[in-house]
């Protein structure tokens, strides 16, 4: 292994995961820290839920997680961040960042977010948010980690203890690696040694690799953009077959929990496609488990025929009004529950290749499941491949919600 990942949450970890795999690298992403050694892999990509996480715990776990990628021969590890950056002044960006450098002695660590394909890229120590500045973007407003300050030097000091923070600014990365360097030994000398460092495109990305690659940096602090630019940079063998997965057969279905304008656009497609479909009630949850058998005595059938879809998704309207009655949590909780005991009733009764849309029901199906870890396979769409479930040889698909394009479910199916 050449490069160990440590993820903030789960879709970001298969974002960063597909991009290692486009770049040409063999990568297995695991759920939580593996117990067993991975094989032939480049790169492992540890998915942790620490991005909201008490700051104590998201250190504690991602200490765990470079431990591990450490003993099993990582040369560098990679932190990966949200785009957006997603934090609090408390953590956990700042605080994971800080203890990782003290436990790897990193001398210098360069951060970046930018994924410039996504329009998200760093000028002047600003990220932007396609043509806006972070905090005027929808991100001002999120409920677990509002995104006020644009200026990530200021971010990042925040959340510093006892490290400094300056900027390694555009014009040194236009020179290109040798002066990205230099930037970074000044801000050494300043007692600066971790670094944001202005990303407006690839070619940015690019120039920070090759200076990671030259100075051994061993730790980094990224969005998933810099995945693309890296492998060439480390000299890790292009991989031609890096995506092939092992061959699956048997039937398909589509379990979605996800409530987002684009899986609510996608489950109205898959139906008007002529797609077969059974919707959970959620208000019907609360009475027991009849409706879980219910879905797969109804899909038994049809398995294996074409794809099936079981889809609690439902317009904002229709969520607020089942929260309402029920609790947020509560409700978020029972659909969650049901949807991942019916992936595990339908793959008892065949399917072999599964598309699970939403972050929380992918993490439920998959613990459900009990797959720990999976192996990257080819790209459906931007950010969602499809996977091998080492455990059970499940051909796996984990959608987060705005991911994909309407016609996702059945174009997942036509992906080989
Ligand atoms: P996304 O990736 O779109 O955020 P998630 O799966 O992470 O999707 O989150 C969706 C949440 O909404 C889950 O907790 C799910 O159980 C819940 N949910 C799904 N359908 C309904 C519904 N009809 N009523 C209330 N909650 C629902």
């Amino acid at each position: 292994m050449i490069l160990g990942c440590i993820a903030d949450d789960f879709t970001g970890a298969t974002d960063l995961a597909n991009n290692l795999v486009l770049a040409g690298m063999r990568v297995v992403q695991t759920i939580g820290i593996p117990t067993e050694p991975v094989q032939d892999a480049d790169a492992v990509v540890i998915a942790l839920k620490s991005r909201t996480a008490p700051v104590d715990e998201a250190v504690e776990a991602s200490l765990q997680a470079a431990l591990w990628l450490k003993a099993q021969g990582a040369r560098h590890i990679y932190f990966k961040v949200c785009s957006t950056f997603d934090s609090t002044p408390l953590g956990n960006i700042g605080q994971v960042a800080e203890a990782l450098a003290d436990l790897l002695d990193a001398r210098f660590v360069p951060v970046t977010p930018a994924f410039p394909a996504n329009g998200r890229t760093v000028f002047q120590g600003h990220l932007f948010v396609g043509a806006q500045l972070l905090s005027d973007s929808s991100m001002r407003h999120h409920p677990l980690t509002p995104m006020t300050d644009s200026n990530l030097v200021n971010v990042l000091r925040s959340q510093l203890h006892s490290r400094q923070v300056g900027l390694v600014p555009h014009q040194a990365v236009q020179q290109g690696a040798e002066a990205v360097r230099h930037a970074a030994q000044q801000l050494v000398a300043q007692g600066q040694c971790m670094g944001i460092v202005d990303t407006v495109d690839q070619a940015s990305l690019d120039v920070l690799a090759e200076a990671i690659a030259a100075e051994g940096w061993p730790l980094m602090v990224a969005g998933s953009g810099l995945a693309s630019s890296l492998p060439a940079a480390l000299g890790c063998t292009v991989h031609a077959n890096a995506k092939a997965l092992p061959p699956v057969e048997g039937a398909a279905a589509v379990i979605s929990g996800s409530c987002s304008a684009a899986t609510n656009a996608q489950v109205a497609a898959f139906i008007a496609a002529g797609g077969e479909a059974f919707p959970i009630d959620a208000l019907r949850l609360a009475d027991g488990a009849g409706l879980v058998q219910e879905a797969i005595d109804w899909a038994a059938p049809k398995l294996g025929q074409q794809p099936v879809l079981v889809y609690a998704t439902a317009a904002p309207e229709t969520v607020r009004a089942v929260q309402k009655t029920m609790g947020e949590a509560l409700a978020g909780e029972l659909v969650e529950q049901a949807l991942s005991q019916i992936a595990v009733g339908l793959v008892a009764k065949g399917v072999r290749r599964l598309v699970v849309a939403g972050g929380e029901t992918s993490g439920a199906c998959v613990k459900a499941l009990g797959i720990q870890s999976l192996r990257i396979g080819p790209q459906i769409d931007p950010g969602v491949p499809w996977c091998h479930a080492e455990a059970n040889g499940l051909r796996i698909a984990l959608k987060s919600g705005n991911f994909g394009t309407t016609d996702f479910f059945h174009k997942a199916f036509d992906t080989p």
